[in-house]
């Protein structure tokens, strides 16, 4: 985290440990909730894997990411983060060429507007994915790009949400785990294009 800058991601307050309004009804996660999920997720963003960030908002964990799975030269890392709102991915491509653009340029990181709720087909399977957002149940289409050997962190509910993480086993079975009580903003239901 000490390698991405949050000073060009968040508009206010970047370095305290609270989430912060980004527009469009989005906020950055606080620093301690970004920390945790990376925890959660650092065996599986080891040098030259593959990882998905949905609900990427500011761009700042999908940098991170992006800065953990292309550590040490390592070829191969690859970072996708999605986001429905195209003016935030607008925002986090702009946050991320303030000092970070070699990320985008190398194509290590890659960001996408597109129903996070269908993951990112064409760049799986993933060794984990982090969802940004609540999901109401978890989306079946994130469980499909998983590879086996990944986990998922996910919050999932409505009113009450459980951060929740996924193991894929490598026998290609799930095995889910609800870690804490915690409030994200809703992963919503797109309106189809007409
Ligand atoms: N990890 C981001 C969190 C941003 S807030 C950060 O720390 O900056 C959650 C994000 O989820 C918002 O940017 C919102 O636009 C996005 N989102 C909500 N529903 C979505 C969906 N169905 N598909 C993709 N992104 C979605």
């Amino acid at each position: 985290m000490l390698a991405v800058d949050r000073g060009h991601y968040a508009p206010k307050n970047p370095y305290t440990d609270a989430p912060q309004p980004i527009g469009y009804q989005a906020t950055i996660s606080a620093p301690h909730m970004h920390a945790h999920a990376l925890e959660l997720l650092a065996k599986h963003l080891q040098p030259g894997m593959r990882a998905l960030d949905v609900g990427s908002g500011s761009g700042y964990l999908a940098a991170v990411m992006a800065r953990m799975v292309g550590a040490e030269e390592s070829e191969g890392g690859k970072v996708v983060g999605i986001d429905y709102l195209s003016p935030l991915v607008e925002l986090a491509v702009e946050n991320i060429m303030k000092a970070d653009a070699d990320l985008l340029e190398s194509g290590l990181l890659q960001l996408e507007q597109g129903d996070g709720w269908q993951g990112y087909e064409k760049a799986m399977p993933f060794d984990c994915i982090h969802v940004g957002a609540a999901a109401e149940s978890v989306p079946e289409a994130l469980l499909e790009q998983l590879k086996p050997g990944g986990r998922m962190v996910i919050p999932v509910g409505t009113t009450s949400q459980q951060f929740c993480q996924i193991d894929r086993l490598p026998n290609g079975n799930f095995e889910q785990k609800s870690l804490m009580g915690v409030m994200y903003v809703p992963l919503v239901h797109p309106s189809p294009r007409i």
